[in-house]
């Protein structure tokens, strides 16, 4: 994608004064004329940031302003060794409250709404920006945080939600019980904005239909912001991306180098106005192309694709690479068996062997015949033969974090 004149010109200017701003960059971009470059193709040649250098940074090494001029700051903690910590200006939450506004909006929320907020809140940033960008509309914001579901039900019924923000773990969670209650006729949601996490097509419109919502999925991460650059439209067909404050690529994460618009590959990020801690060629080690042609909503933001997975979770076993999409896309063509589902890879007796446990309302002992479908689609799709188990309805364990949903115990 090109930029256009908006990004080359925030774009130049973020590296024109980056390195007497930020010491991170200077001693990233040491011996790098970045002050001098004018075109696209001279800021495709930048080394790119990643998360570890964000971690040597810690604590405060990322910002490029006065300690004074910060006014918040947020981590991800990610499950390995020091957090991240992003300083936040004033005019950066305020950035990020406009765009979480505009999330709302595109989502058809209007002030006449509920919306409770059942993401965290803390260090992690998405609870609180949930809130931002609710009260900057003007809808009433319910700030539950994540958890104890007895009263998020009793909240949402008391208080008439008409708007559920969460993690599709917990969305699915909320939903099941929902249903298992038969409360549904007695809440009056309407909508779902639901957290990007890569999460197939059949669990989506199963946990929508429970619910009674049309859903949104929104994007972001704690590096750049938190959730709210980013949100699907009616017509689900992407994520429109606000590219007024950030321009992004997608690259081949092996290599490195920028794929045209549409191919498959790692989306990077660089903010476009964000002075805290600006990021210029962030990985973000999600995996989605760009989008081409107009969305038929007419809005002039371009968008992604849904998520599909991680680079990290890209899994090689017996020479195929594999990731969890994948695992959803069969398990929705298999009539019989739910979205949920875990996969096992075990190295035994000399050969890595690859279980698929997956829930199903099948009676025990007739199971066979679905157990042999997905064996065989699993087959053709992704060219490895797997072990199939089905279990039945709940036993899977449910979380109201995001899913891991495969396991990898060969080393
Ligand atoms: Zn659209």
């Amino acid at each position: 994608m090109r930029m256009n004149e908006y990004q080359r010109e925030n774009v130049f200017r973020l590296l024109k004064g980056i390195k007497s701003r930020s010491p991170f960059y200077a001693r990233k971009f040491e011996g790098i004329d970045v002050e001098s470059m004018t075109t696209q193709e001279e800021f495709e040649t930048l080394p790119f940031t990643d998360k570890g250098d964000l971690r040597d940074a810690y604590p405060l090494g990322l910002a490029a302003v006065p300690e004074r001029d910060i006014v918040r700051i947020h981590s991800s903690s990610g499950t390995t060794g020091t957090p991240v910590i992003i300083p936040y200006t004033a005019r950066d939450v305020e950035d990020w409250a406009v765009m979480f506004e505009r999330c709302y909006r595109m989502a058809g929320v209007t002030e006449e709404d509920r919306v409770q907020i059942t993401p965290g809140y803390g260090l992690w940033t998405a609870g609180i920006g949930f809130q931002a960008g609710c009260e900057r509309l003007g809808a009433m914001a319910i700030p539950m945080g994540p958890g104890n579901t007895e009263k998020q039900l009793k909240m949402m019924e008391d208080l008439g939600t008409t708007v559920l923000t969460a993690t599709s773990s917990y969305a699915l969670l909320l939903a099941e019980e929902i249903k298992r209650r038969g409360m549904r006729d007695r809440l009056r949601l309407r909508k779902g904005v639901i957290g990007s996490e890569r999460w197939g097509e059949k669990m989506r419109n199963e946990i929508a239909s429970d619910l009674g919502v049309d859903f949104y999925d929104i994007y972001g991460l704690t590096e750049i912001y938190g959730p709210g650059i980013g949100i699907s439209c009616d017509y689900r067909n992407g994520i429109h991306m606000w590219d007024d404050y950030v321009y992004f690529e997608v690259i081949d994460p092996e290599t490195g180098e920028v794929l045209p618009d549409g191919e498959v590959g790692e989306l990077v990020i660089t903010t476009l106005r964000k002075e805290g801690a600006p990021l210029i060629r962030y990985r973000t080690h999600d995996l989605t192309r760009i989008m081409t042609g107009d969305c038929p909503c007419g809005s002039r933001f371009p968008r992604i694709d849904i998520i599909v997975g991680r680079t990290d979770d890209m899994i090689k076993v017996r020479g195929c690479n594999m990731f969890p999409a994948q695992f959803d896309e069969v398990l929705a063509t298999i009539d019989g068996a739910t979205s949920e589902y875990q996969v096992m890879i075990d190295h035994l007796m000399g050969r890595d062997e690859i279980t698929v446990y997956f829930e199903t309302d099948v009676p025990d002992g007739e199971t066979e015949p679905l157990e042999r479908e997905l064996v065989s689609r699993i087959k053709s799709k992704m060219g490895v033969t797997v072990i199939p188990k089905a279990v039945p309805l709940g036993y899977l364990p449910r979380s109201e974090k995001k899913t891991n949903r495969i396991f990898d115990n060969r080393y």
